[in-house]
Parts: C-alpha cells; sequence; structure tokens
C-alpha cells in the first residue's frame, strides 16, 4: 500500500491480518479453550492497547503483560479486560499491583505472603496464578516444592488461586520435551482441589502442535502476529504478517567500479552501481547485523543492502532500477517473504521476537483496517504534541485529565461533558464565534393591549458556515430548545405563551449579510416559526468572516417584569442596550456572565441601559443578562 504517510520511516500494523491470525489460530483451539492474548513488550512493538482492543472483541478472555508497568498503562488507558502479569513481580511492585487491579503470577511463598499483607490493608482479594517450572528452570516454583506453595497460598485469606500455569521451554519443535512437561503440569493439575478457573501452558507455538492437554486457556504471542516460530507450522496454519516497517528513497547516487562505501568501507562496488540512500539505521530497529546481508523492496523488486548499516541511515543498490524517484517507498520488513521478520531475522540467526519489538519501540505506528489508515500512535515521541492525536482521543485527554485532577472519575466525566463537548465535542462543528457582538432591544409602547412592541438589532461578525441560516420563534421553550442544538441557527426568539404563534406577532423586518439583504422563507410547523435567509451569492462567502446583521419585530408582555437575553455562542466581547419607555421607572440589570468577564460594565441613562465588556474579552456560551422592571 502505498500511503500519504510521509514519515522518514514508520511501521504498519495490519489489523485485518491480525484478526485473520486470531480466527486461524482460535481454529485449531477446542471449543471450551478459551485464550489470553499476550501484548508483553507493548505487544511485541505492535502496540498494547490497540492489539488488545482487537483481541478482546475477537473473543480474548485475559490479556497477558510482562510487568506491573504495562499493566498499569493499559489500565490508565482504559483497558477493563483481566490482566496478568507473567514475569514474577517483586515485592515493592505489590501496591499497584492491587490499585491498578492487575493478577500476579506467583512462584514463591514469600511473595505470596507480601501479597496477603498488603491486600488486608486494602481490603481486598487478590486474584494469583501459581506458576510451576516444569521444565524449562527459568521462573516458576520447582515441581518438588509446588505442593507447599499450593497449600500456603490456599489457606491465605485474601489470595485467591484463579490460575495455574506453566510454560514451555520448545513447543516450536522439541515435540517429547514438550510432552514431558505437558505431563509434569498435568501431576500438579489434579492435585489441585477445588481447580483452579484458569489452567494454562501453551504459547501460540504449542497451540499449533496441539500441546494443550488439560488447559482452558491458550497464551497467544507471536504466531497472533503472523510469525512462524517454526518451518514445519506452514503446513498446519496460514499466517499473514501483521507488521510491516517502511521508509523513503531520501537521496540517490552512482559509485564507481572497485569504490568502498559506508564505515569501514565493508562493501565494494563490484561494478558501477546507483545506490539509495535510505534514512532508517540501528536506532530505528534496522538491526545492525542486516548490514551487507538484507533486502529491501522498492517498486516491487527486491535490493541489496549494501554497506554497514548506520545509525540512521543505510545504503540500497538500485542499479537495477532505472525509474527509481526520490521520495519511492522502501519496504524494509513486511508480507513480502523474504522481508518477513523471521526470515529477516534469520539472516543473522538472531530473534523474530527481538526484531519485532525493536522496530515498534522507534518508528511511529500507523494502523491499518480494510487498507486505509484508521489511526497511529506517535511512539517515536515521548512528549505530548497535541496535533497527533484525533479530537476524539483529545477529549479523552482532557477528559481524564480532569477527572485526575478530581480524583473523580465521574466528575471528570460530567464536567467534560457538560462544558467543554459543548465548544469542542464535534469535529464537523468547528468552533466559531461571534465578535463584534451588539444586541439592540427597544421597547416602546404600541397598540396592543399589556404589550410592548419590541424592537430588536443585532449585529455580529462571524465565519459564515452555510449558505442559509435559520431564524427561529416559539411560544414556548421547549419548543425553542431545539433551535438550541442546532447549528445553522443565528437568531431565536421566546414569545409569551399567551400571544399565537403568527408573523404579525413575530416578524423579520431585514437581514443582512455583509451588504446583501437576504431572502427569506418562513415556515410554521411544530409549534415555532422557523425563517430560512439565504441568497444566492451567500456560497461565496462560506469559510469567510461576514457581518450578520439580522432585524426583529415582536411583542412582549408588560407584565412579565422581567426580559432575558442569552449569550448561547462563544463571543469575543458583547454589547447589550435595552432601550424602554418612560412607563418603566426603574430597571435592574442581573448579569450572569461567565468566561473572562463576569462583571460587565453597565451604564445607565435616562430610558436605556447598556451592558457591555471589553471587545477582546471572551464570553461563555452560558450566559446571559436578565433585565427586571
Ligand atoms: C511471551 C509469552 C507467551 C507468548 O509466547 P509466543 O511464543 O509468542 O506465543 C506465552 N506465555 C508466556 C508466559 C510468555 O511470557
Amino acid at each position: 500500500m502505498d500511503t500519504t504517510i510521509f514519515d522518514r520511516s514508520w511501521v504498519e500494523i495490519d489489523l485485518a491480518a491480525f484478526r485473520h491470525n486470531l480466527k486461524q489460530l482460535k481454529s485449531l483451539l477446542p471449543q471450551d479453550v478459551a485464550f489470553m492474548q499476550i501484548v508483553k513488550a507493548d505487544a511485541y512493538g505492535h502496540g498494547a492497547l490497540e492489539i488488545g482492543r482487537v483481541a478482546i472483541s475477537e473473543g480474548a478472555k485475559y490479556l497477558g503483560v510482562a510487568n506491573v508497568e504495562e499493566g498499569k498503562l493499559l489500565r490508565i488507558q482504559g483497558c477493563k479486560a483481566p490482566i496478568l502479569i507473567l514475569s514474577p513481580s517483586l515485592e515493592n511492585e505489590i501496591e499497584q499491583i492491587i490499585d491498578y487491579d492487575l493478577k500476579p503470577c506467583v512462584s514463591q511463598l514469600s511473595f505470596a505472603e507480601a501479597l496477603q499483607k498488603e491486600a488486608l490493608k486494602h481490603n481486598k482479594r487478590i486474584d494469583i496464578h501459581l506458576k510451576l517450572d516444569s521444565g524449562m528452570h527459568r521462573s516458576g516454583v520447582a515441581l518438588e516444592q509446588f505442593e507447599e506453595l499450593y497449600h500456603e497460598a490456599k489457606s491465605l485469606s485474601q489470595i485467591n488461586i484463579e490460575g495455574v500455569c506453566s510454560h514451555f521451554a520448545a513447543s516450536e519443535e522439541d515435540i517429547e520435551f514438550s510432552t514431558s512437561q505437558l505431563q509434569r503440569f498435568e501431576s500438579i493439575i489434579t492435585q489441585m482441589q477445588p481447580q483452579p478457573e484458569f489452567i494454562h501452558i501453551a504459547n501460540s507455538s504449542a497451540v499449533v502442535n496441539k500441546l494443550l492437554g488439560m488447559s482452558n486457556m491458550a497464551r497467544l504471542g507471536i504466531l497472533s502476529f503472523g510469525v512462524y516460530t517454526d518451518a514445519s507450522q506452514k503446513d498446519k496454519i496460514q499466517l499473514k504478517t501483521v507488521m510491516s516497517f517502511k521508509s523513503r528513497i531520501a537521496q540517490i547516487k552512482q559509485i564507481k567500479k572497485g569504490e568502498g562505501l559506508g564505515y569501514n568501507l565493508s562493501w565494494i562496488a563490484p561494478k558501477n552501481s546507483t545506490y539509495a540512500i535510505v534514512p532508517v539505521g540501528y536506532a530505528d530497529g534496522y538491526d545492525f547485523m542486516l548490514s551487507n546481508k538484507a533486502k529491501v523492496s522498492i517498486r516491487s523488486q527486491l535490493c541489496e543492502v549494501i554497506g554497514k548499516v548506520s545509525m540512521d541511515m543505510i545504503c540500497v543498490d538500485i542499479s537495477q532500477i532505472p525509474d527509481a524517484k526520490l521520495m519511492d517507498e522502501v519496504v524494509l520488513m513486511g508480507a513480502i517473504d523474504q522481508l518477513r521478520p523471521e526470515e529477516l531475522s534469520q539472516l543473522y540467526k538472531g530473534s523474530s521476537y527481538e526484531l519485532l519489538c525493536q522496530v515498534g519501540r522507534r518508528a511511529k505506528r500507523y494502523y491499518l483496517e480494510n487498507d486505509a489508515v484508521s489511526h497511529s500512535t506517535p511512539l517515536a515521541r515521548r512528549d505530548f504534541v497535541s496535533s497527533d492525536f484525533s479530537d476524539i482521543k483529545l477529549s479523552q485527554i482532557i477528559q481524564s485529565a480532569i477527572s485526575q485532577r478530581l480524583q473523580n472519575e465521574e466528575m471528570g466525566e460530567l464536567i467534560s461533558r457538560e462544558i467543554l463537548k459543548h465548544f469542542f465535542f464535534n469535529k464537523d462543528q468547528d468552533i466559531h464565534y461571534r465578535k463584534d457582538f451588539f444586541y439592540d432591544i427597544k421597547l416602546a409602547a404600541c397598540n396592543k393591549e399589556n404589550h410592548w412592541q419590541a424592537t430588536m438589532k443585532l449585529n455580529f461578525k462571524k465565519v459564515l458556515q452555510n449558505d442559509y441560516f435559520i431564524v427561529a420563534c416559539a411560544n414556548n421553550a421547549q419548543s425553542l430548545n431545539r433551535y438550541f442544538i442546532k447549528r445553522d441557527v443565528e437568531y431565536r426568539w421566546l414569545l409569551d405563551n399567551s400571544i399565537t404563534l403568527s408573523e404579525d406577532y413575530f416578524h423579520l423586518t431585514q437581514v443582512y449579510v455583509n451588504d446583501l439583504l437576504l431572502d427569506t422563507s418562513l415556515k410554521i410547523a411544530d409549534s415555532c416559526i422557523e425563517i430560512r435567509c439565504e441568497h444566492p451569492q451567500l456560497k461565496n462567502l462560506v469559510g469567510k468572516e461576514v457581518a450578520f446583521g439580522i432585524e426583529v419585530q415582536s411583542y412582549y408582555p408588560k407584565a412579565s417584569h422581567q426580559f432575558s437575553v442569552y449569550i448561547n455562542e462563544l463571543t469575543h466581547g458583547v454589547k447589550v442596550k435595552l432601550s424602554y419607555p418612560e412607563e418603566i421607572q426603574n430597571m435592574e440589570i442581573v448579569p450572569i456572565f461567565s468566561g473572562q468577564n463576569r462583571f460587565p460594565k453597565v451604564s445607565h441613562s435616562p430610558g436605556s441601559v447598556t451592558v457591555q465588556t471589553a471587545a477582546d474579552q471572551w464570553i461563555f456560551p452560558i450566559s446571559g443578562i436578565v433585565f427586571a422592571y
């Protein structure tokens, strides 16, 4: 896939391939055998959160991590699945194990006792998995000591033995030894009463070699990432490489026959050659041991890596591709046979596990779903760069920052929903604001008994969103509410509920955008007057800042004794003027402002009052003024 990615080097994670591999592996598991997705070391460089999410959607019951830190990170990122810590934990990590609801593997009584003590303090019960060393002689309790550990751990009030496990030393190739491990494992399981909920020993290679025995869960790692661990597996399971590592040609040069290239001139040109500089090196995880050994793919042709791999560059012989150009995509590792991680690591007798981890550590990761980039994570940078994140991700970050500060998730959610989302929620709601806002209202005596005539002129500047907008009026708040959530409404008026909804009582006298007098069309439906304001030339102004002028006439009951103005959009500077007839003796002003200035200036003069902030002060959309008389 030649994408629009223009990083110096990057990793593509093909989630469809990952799902495919999981389906293949699941088809080898008996019906009642669950699986744990191993996501340690950031899911072998593929991204623990994303791999965990997809695995759970494919039925994973558990996630497996190497240590507390990895589990904690998943929790902070919102992962709720059960998480098992595979490597032995340290006693000083127990508090975090409890805080982050992680489950440790236990192979020492002293650790179980320390866990018991801390769990008592927190008044919690902790699930553990006992780990047997069935012959690998790495972590785990020796067979002879298992029984003691089991009985002691069982007697601890705060400890629940949720699982029992072991690990194969060579399940990909040594069936005989693996079978002996399996037998040792099963000998202890039959001693356990009651049987723990989870019994597991098989890694992904063991699944292919049917080394499950009494297990009811398998732990899937490398094969789920599409990397074979033994040639014999190719007949038994079809896997697709999930990770691709790519870069681009940064420079093209010529070298004469007999000249040396790179550090220590380890490559001597056998003929006049053309070569490309690719800006990726061992610091990016492209192993130094691939020097003078590996191939890369450019324009679907394999080309040799020549000279030593440098920290940040490699050289590639492109003599056979005359049309190679700067910025051509270079596949360093991926789904091409010779470039599969297991093939590359074979070139230097290295480990494909290691190669995946080291590549995934630095390069920015792009997740592909159905051949399109669904999102990316900036692994190359440890610092927060806000433009790397989608709006949704940013909203989550803001929300979790508030929750963290208040130590209350619910409150964080509430605040972000009520206030922040008001501004930022939908991507299609670009945040536009009003400025030079002047709302001029005149109440005057008229021939309608018990009512003032109300004349309103609203002027403001704003970026025009559409080639039309709506002016709305209703005689009950509920109906008008609908127009508060719509973004194409520029003016709303609440008519007193004693007044019939008709053009006689709510009249749009004039409406302008810049110098254009707009056409209006009125419809009355669902107890609202909706006036559509448009002009053929408006479409040329969309996206530009324009001056709105809206003039409306209506009526207001004298007996109401108060008149309210709402500011329901972000506004840069507010001025509201109310003129009133002599009949009104006393006008009280109650501004309810939020934003930079909670106390706008109020100035009275005979027959009018003005409420005003400085022109450069931000007023938030939950503001308003009550005029009481
Ligand atoms: C890493 C690991 C696995 C996964 O092994 P793969 O060979 O990658 O399938 C399973 N179990 C444990 C305890 C591990 O540490």
